[in-house]
């Protein structure tokens, strides 16, 4: 699937916010919301979504920073598990560009550009918060290596094209480009739960897997990940929650606007005040998202090394993945019954998904830890924002075409 030669004109935010805004409400409401919804993905195939972040010279769009950013918002906005689906795979595609071998690049990063080798991530597993703590290990058994462990949530699961499983070989974290559909992978049943349906959510199993340890390990044979899992960026969950408080918003106002002309004056009082508590609440989320993308401008050098990033990300998530449930809640509150039940669900659903997005990625409450004992450790007087180390962007595109942009 290739990029929509229709929507080429456009940016790639143009072409995310006009499929999330115009095709996912219809396709939810003839389709069950637990169903895979593989119309839509095969869509933001067709829109070069799945190779936004690769360069182009490496078989992708290579999508502007800015643009990469909008696809979490409107997908966050639209329905957040294609959100969860999109988001994991265009990591994956980060992390195949810097740390795979000049083959792996060359074989892997032009089919997942294109949509038709999906990835997902077999990462955690439950309470373990150190990639050191990890249990799922590999092991040499003579020219093969094999893989054992086990997975406790893997979004996409079921239908992903290949899952990078991380794990641990002596002292290094590794990751395994593992092929789900060979022998010693299970995945578990679809794991119940209350929103983020739709997309696979399940246990994955590794039995014994065997694979070729220099050409199925990320980087190689022994390449270890652990620094680069310490210091992960969390932007994409401040977008995601953005963008759903954006579309709660614009519910709440609707709902508001309809049926102003029979409400009573104190009714309308309590609404207008309910409404800005919420626009201020949504507003400063936004302010937050903008500014941490405005940290680091593609091109800008001062910006992009600016001592910002892990922490920042970090407080952003936060705040607002935890703002948005206020959003939600002050939405169902403001909409009565209409909000509770009503044909198209979709404060439910925002609500319901809204629910996990303090879970992942980090959980809230390890992120705010790490925030306090930052504080803790500043010394007085000194600003918040000195100390950090600085991240910078690279460019490992060994293996692509030569002759285009860098990854942004
Ligand atoms: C919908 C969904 C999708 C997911 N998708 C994936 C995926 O695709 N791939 C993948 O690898 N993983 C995935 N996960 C796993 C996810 O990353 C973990 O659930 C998350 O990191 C939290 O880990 P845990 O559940 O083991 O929480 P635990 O470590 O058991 O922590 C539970 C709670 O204890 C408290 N706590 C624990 N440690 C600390 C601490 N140090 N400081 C302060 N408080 C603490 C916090 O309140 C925390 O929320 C997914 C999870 C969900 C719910």
């Amino acid at each position: 699937m290739g990029s929509d030669s229709s929507g080429l004109e456009r940016g790639g935010a143009d072409r995310i916010a006009q499929f999330a805004r115009q095709e996912i409400g219809p396709y939810l409401a003839d389709h069950p919301e637990d169903r895979y919804p593989l119309p839509l993905v095969q869509r933001l195939a067709a829109l070069g979504v799945f190779g936004a972040t690769v360069p182009t010279q490496c078989g992708g769009d290579g999508w502007s920073r800015q643009d990469v950013a909008r696809i979490g918002y409107e997908l966050g906005r639209g329905w957040q598990p294609l959100a969860g689906l999109v988001g994991t795979h265009l990591k994956l595609c980060r992390q195949v560009l810097e740390h795979g071998t000049v083959q792996q690049r060359a074989q892997l990063l032009g089919p997942m550009a294109r949509g038709e080798t999906v990835f997902a991530r077999a990462y955690h597993e439950q309470g373990v918060a150190h990639p050191a703590a990890l249990t799922t290990r590999v092991t040499r058994r003579g020219l093969v290596a094999v893989l054992n462990g086990r997975k406790s949530w893997v979004t996409n699961a079921r239908h992903a094209d290949r899952v990078l499983a991380l794990a641990r070989s002596g002292d290094a974290t590794v990751g395994v480009l593992v092929d789900p559909a060979r022998p010693g992978v299970t995945v578990g049943p679809e794991l119940p739960r209350p929103g983020l349906l739709g997309v696979s959510l399940a246990e994955i199993t590794f039995s014994d897997y065997e694979f070729e340890p220099d050409e199925a390990t990320l980087g190689g044979w022994g390449h270890d990940l652990t620094d680069s899992l310490l210091s992960h960026d969390l932007t994409s969950y401040t977008a995601r929650a953005v963008g759903s408080a954006d579309a709660v918003l614009d519910h709440a106002v609707r709902f508001v606007r309809e049926g102003w002309a029979h409400r009573s004056a104190d009714a309308r009082g309590a609404m207008r005040l309910r409404l800005g508590e919420m626009a201020t609440k949504v507003a400063v989320m936004r302010t937050i998202w903008h500014a941490l993308l405005d940290s680091r401008r593609p091109g800008d050098e001062a910006a992009s090394t600016a001592p910002h990033p892990p922490m920042t990300s970090a407080a952003a998530k936060v705040f607002c993945t935890s703002t948005l449930q206020d959003v939600v809640r002050e939405a169902a509150l403001l909409c009565g019954g209409a909000g509770y039940a009503a044909p198209e669900q979709a404060l439910g659903r925002h609500y319901r998904d809204a629910l996990a997005l303090p879970i992942i990625g980090s959980p809230n409450d390890v992120l705010l830890s790490g925030l306090g004992e930052r504080e803790l450790s500043r010394p007085a007087g000194e600003s918040p924002e000195s100390g950090h180390r600085a991240e910078t962007e690279t460019s490992p595109v060994a293996g692509c075409r030569a002759g285009a942009e860098t990854v942004r």
